[in-house]
């Protein structure tokens, strides 16, 4: 019904390091070249599982802030902000919380999951079952149409569709709401409004889903219509009342292949990450101490390289003649371990190049990230303003 809109976070509680790279950033990258993206520090979710270590926050912010820069993210193509410093994103959060039953925030997948996973947290807490509203408040204010999301978090999507659907259903039916939508129709034009008139008919007496869809395209060009009439239009097609929220579709994301230095996954809580802006003597050195496959004792023994942490970085970093290389090396006792390394140094070393180049700058001018940032909450907070007035006033709260 809207643009299409991108949305994305992430929580500062750690360095990132290449795993948070070719598992999100790289995606960033890549969709802030299709879509309109709106990226942001997610403070307040941080707080959700390290509410007694604000410090670990605070410190990241900015540092991760950097990294996203660094890895290529670009503020002339993106919005970058941090959710705090948009606070309407708890209003719409502490509004919502009016119409979510509590069995929805319950049912949740990853409530018990983390409840699990994190059991040296206490997180028998309100901000930890509200997390999701919390997540649906940053997508609904935006009228995101596409979020970013590995498998696990679908269920997060889908309950923010069922937030959408029940707030329009709750709010969107003002006074009137028949006789406003009419008259909406009429500032199409009269050749706009019968096609309108024709594909809702089709839709609403045939179940036309192809008519639905192209009723939803002649909305989105239209440039004259006001906010409130175009959600009338929208709502009006599928019979119900205005449609305030627009629910939005989750983009799947591959999960990233990339290995830790112990084969596990890249996770600082494993302890074997490599970290975006790692100097190149450290990056050298942690992977020429990495373990290998524990059958290649002397340089003689040959090797399996499905066994070896280093062949899963081979996967992730070398073409397909190294491969062969390193694979044929390996089993053959050919080549050493550290023969078998240098081709992944290498490749890691030139895959971080520019980002260290593109970091030096907002290193040296901490002023640099500070004012994009600046930029981007200015930006993002007038986008969820007018989410909010349309909210505020469906909720009789607009006392102007
Ligand atoms: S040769 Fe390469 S793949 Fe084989 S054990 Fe050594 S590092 Fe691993």
């Amino acid at each position: 019904m809207f643009a299409d809109r991108v949305l994305s976070g992430m929580r500062p509680t750690g360095g990132l390091h290449l795993g948070h790279y070719h598992g999100v950033l790289k995606n960033w990258i890549e969709l802030q070249h299709q879509f309109e993206c709106l990226f942001f520090v997610a403070d307040w979710h941080a707080l959700t599982t390290h509410y007694d270590t604000p410090e670990i926050i605070e410190e990241h912010v900015w540092d991760m802030v950097i990294d996203w820069l660094a890895a290529g993210v670009d503020p002339a193509q993106a919005t970058l902000f941090i959710q705090s410093r948009v606070p309407a994103h708890a209003e719409l959060h502490v509004l919502l919380s009016m119409i979510t039953p509590l069995g929805w925030l319950e049912r949740v997948p990853s409530y018990k999951d983390q409840q699990e996973k994190l059991v040296e947290k206490e997180l028998n807490t309100y901000g930890f079952l509200g997390y999701p509203l919390l997540q649906s408040a940053d997508i609904l204010i935006y009228r995101a149409t596409r979020v970013p999301v590995g498998e696990d978090q679908t269920p997060h999507i889908e309950f923010t569709r069922e937030i959408a659907r029940r707030f329009n259903h709750v709010y969107g039916k003002e006074p009137g709401f028949q006789e406003k939508a009419e008259a909406a129709i009429k500032k199409l034009g009269s050749r706009k409004a019968r096609l309108y008139r024709d594909l809702r008919n089709r839709y609403q007496e045939q179940g036309d889903e192809e008519a639905l869809a192209a009723a939803k395209s002649l909305l989105d060009e239209q440039q004259n219509l006001s906010m409130g009439d175009q959600e009338r239009l929208f709502g009006y097609l599928e019979g119900g009342g205005k449609m305030i929220l627009s629910e939005p579709e989750a983009m799947l994301t591959t999960a990233s292949k990339m290995p830790g230095l112990d084969g596990q996954k890249m996770s600082k809580s494993y302890n074997n990450t490599i970290t975006l802006r790692e100097d190149p003597e450290s990056v050298t050195r942690k992977i020429r101490t990495m373990p290998t496959d524990p059958a290649r004792v002397r340089r003689i023994d040959p090797g399996t390289p499905e066994k070896c942490p280093v062949w899963q970085f081979h996967l992730v970093y070398s073409d397909e003649d190294t491969k062969k290389w390193a694979h044929e090396g390996c089993i053959t006792a050919g080549i050493g371990c550290l023969d078998c390394k240098q081709p992944v140094i290498d490749a890691i070393l030139t895959e971080q190049r520019p980002m260290h180049q593109r970091a030096r700058m907002y290193e040296e001018e901490p002023s640099l990230v500070r004012n994009i940032i600046a930029d981007g909450c200015e930006k993002a907070d007038k986008l969820a303003q007018e989410t909010m007035r349309e909210v505020r006033e469906a909720m009789g709260l607009d006392y102007s």
